[in-house]
């Protein structure tokens, strides 16, 4: 079964400077986030992950992506929201770097935050009506689709990351035409990852132009009896990432086998179409659990 994660990585700054990045960090010319990034590939590389992300060290899924793209001061929209220039490239083809000198067999995923939690998470204060306003939307994901054509040479697969859609916030129609401007003609597999409960969503979701929905399991059980119906690949999220708790081998291992249990139901589903990982991201945890979580789930994922 292959490993991999949703996205985050807990952000460890380096401790002690050389005299060469002391001086860059006086000049402000010193990236303490490349130290983080390289953290992020070597961690998730030694637990055994074998698709990889860079981490995304960078700032919380919101900014990352809004301070890098025209119409944002910080999480306000203050005029029309338009690409500017390749958001995570440069990340990801710096971990890319890292993990082939390490494990060239190793695969990186390019993860995008996506239009609709995007809209949702800013202060409409110009030119769109509301964070419902089908036109900011869409504005996000044309200028999303720009990145993805940035990255998309560089990556496995794509991620988006859409969280918003099981809080029934939003319109799923308008959801599902944001992720058409995205995905549409690009020859690349797509993944969707939204966390929380999908149990009642999820014949939606099953609509939606992408190959691969990422939920989670470990937290949510309620959502293992869409695996009876799931027609897509599926992210299976094993570990809770909400709590501090390092899941043993063998409680990862029962998660995975009630998960297989129900998919044995499932006409349309075979074992090359389950990837492990985390339930969510890993940001807020600390180092050492995160890096623990993601070993024990690669053991589990082993030995089943
Ligand atoms: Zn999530």
């Amino acid at each position: 079964m292959i490993t991999t994660v949703v996205g985050s990585y807990p952000v460890v700054f380096k401790e002690k400077l050389s005299f060469k990045e002391k001086i860059l960090d006086i000049f402000g010319l010193y990236d303490k986030y490349k130290y983080a990034i390289e953290i992020a590939v070597k961690d998730q590389i030694s637990a055994g992950i074998n698709i990889i992300s860079d981490g995304q060290v960078r700032g919380d899924m919101i900014n990352i992506f809004t301070k890098n793209m025209y119409g944002f001061d910080e999480n306000r929209v203050i005029s029309k929201v338009e690409f500017m220039k390749p958001i995570t490239l440069k990340d990801i083809l710096y971990a890319k770097n890292i993990a082939k000198k390490i494990n060239p067999n190793v695969e990186i995923k390019g993860i995008i935050t996506g239009p609709c939690t995007l809209a949702s998470s800013v202060r409409v204060e110009s030119f769109y009506t509301d964070n419902k306003d089908e036109n900011l939307i869409f504005d996000i994901a044309k200028a999303l689709r720009k990145e993805v054509e940035a990255i998309k040479n560089y990556v496995s697969y794509i991620q988006i990351d859409e969280p918003i859609l099981s809080t029934g916030f939003i319109d799923f129609d308008i959801a599902r035409k944001a992720i058409d401007i995205i995905t549409k003609d690009i020859n690349k597999e797509f993944a969707m990852h939204v966390c929380g409960n999908v149990y009642n969503i999820a014949e939606e979701l099953y609509k939606f132009n992408v190959d691969i929905l990422y939920h989670e399991f470990a937290s949510n059980k309620k959502n293992l009896e869409i695996l009876e119906t799931i027609p897509k690949k599926i992210g299976f999220g094993c570990v809770n990432t909400k709590s501090r708790k390092v899941e043993s081998v063998d409680e990862i291992k029962e998660v995975i086998n009630s998960g297989l249990e129900i998919l044995k139901n499932n006409p349309n589903f075979n074992k090359s179409k389950l990837y492990i990982d985390p339930d969510c991201g890993m940001r807020l945890l600390s180092r050492d659990i995160a890096y623990n979580k993601l070993k024990n789930m690669v053991l589990a994922a082993k030995s089943i």
